[in-house]
């Protein structure tokens, strides 16, 4: 007697799969055997220096060009073999974001709709308008209107058919302050219903947009973790003091974990440990023990700005 046995495919909870993706130009390697799976629903930023291979990912990825080697996946389409399908799930921003400058804002959108073979086309792209906060400048010719609003048309045009993937190719480059403000605010709320990347070379953007960042330098992956663990693991723990006298740096040097010692105010030191552990408690002892008075002392967190330069230079 053999019991039968059923077998389930359960559906994947990867968005987005990558599986040693190598790309070729000439004799230069852009993309060297890079993998990662994003979930679906997850807001991810990829980074990288300029050159690192960022764009060429995401133009693979969508399926615009051909990987030398290795798979990608998007919500169960392999992007080679399955491009059409894709492609009708995933909104795409390209870098230099290709617009159609002599048309009408309504008239772009109306057409890219008509690309997708949309149903009631005419509400959908009042409702991208509403969405993406073209209101007021839709009604006028592409070519008119300031970066930050043409990056509106952009994510509109990537949003048209309701995909369930976005992916944004630096989103935000060339924004002036507060565009950059409401575009971060917009992909923040994509990413309630939606799985977005979305690259930049500017670390403070993951920061403030989500919670995971994929880093690539020279079209080799670098890391791949959540921001708060990227923090944690950068180069030692700073701890900002304020005395009551002046002394000289060579006091704190004696404090066991101790690897750099920086006066920033003739009685307030920045000091710097090997980050194993926590060495207030010994820079108060040896103030109170050399009769010093400690008026503040505070710890600074490790800038993600500073730790990306220390990891895309290192390799
Ligand atoms: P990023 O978007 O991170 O700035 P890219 O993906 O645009 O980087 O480029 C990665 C590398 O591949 C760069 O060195 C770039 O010069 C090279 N590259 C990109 N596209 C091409 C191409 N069509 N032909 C040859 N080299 C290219
Ligand atoms: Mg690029």
């Amino acid at each position: 007697m053999y019991a039968s046995v059923t077998f389930v495919l359960l559906p994947s909870n990867m968005s987005i799969i990558v599986k040693n993706v190598c790309k070729q130009y000439g004799s230069q390697w852009a993309l060297d055997d890079v993998s990662f799976e994003i979930p679906k629903g997850q807001i991810v930023g990829f980074l990288g220096p300029n050159g690192a291979g960022k764009s060429t990912m995401m133009k693979i990825i969508t399926s615009f060009i051909p990987a030398t080697k290795g798979v990608v996946e998007v919500n169960g389409f392999d992007v080679t073999t399955k491009s059409m399908e894709a492609r009708r799930i995933i909104g795409y921003l390209p870098e230099h974001n290709p617009l159609y400058l002599e048309m009408y804002v309504r008239e772009y959108l109306t057409f890219m709709a008509g690309i997708y073979k949309m149903d009631q086309v005419k509400s959908r792209v009042e409702n991208m308008i509403e969405r993406v906060g073209l209101g007021i400048e839709a009604h006028k010719k592409i070519g008119t209107l300031s970066k930050g609003y043409r990056q509106r048309v952009g994510l509109a045009q990537a949003l048209i058919h309701d995909p369930q993937v976005l992916i944004l190719d630096e989103p935000t480059s060339g924004l002036d302050p507060n565009q950059l403000i409401e575009i971060r605010s917009l992909i923040q709320d994509m990413g309630k219903e939606k799985t977005v990347m979305f690259s930049t070379h500017i670390m403070q953007e993951v920061e403030a947009i989500c919670s995971r960042a994929i880093i690539i330098n020279k079209g080799k992956l670098i890391t791949d973790q959540s921001t708060s663990e990227l923090k944690k693991w950068g180069s030692g723990s700073i701890v900002l003091v304020e005395v009551g006298d002046e002394i000289s740096s060579g006091f704190w040097k004696s404090i066991d974990g101790v690897i750099a010692v920086k006066m920033l105010a003739p009685k307030q030191w920045e000091i710097t440990s090997d980050g194993l552990r926590d060495i207030r408690r010994d820079i108060s002892d040896k103030l109170s023990k050399a009769g010093l008075v400690l008026l503040a002392m505070s710890t600074k967190e490790n800038r993600l700005e500073d730790i990306f330069k220390d990891l895309t230079q290192k390799k």
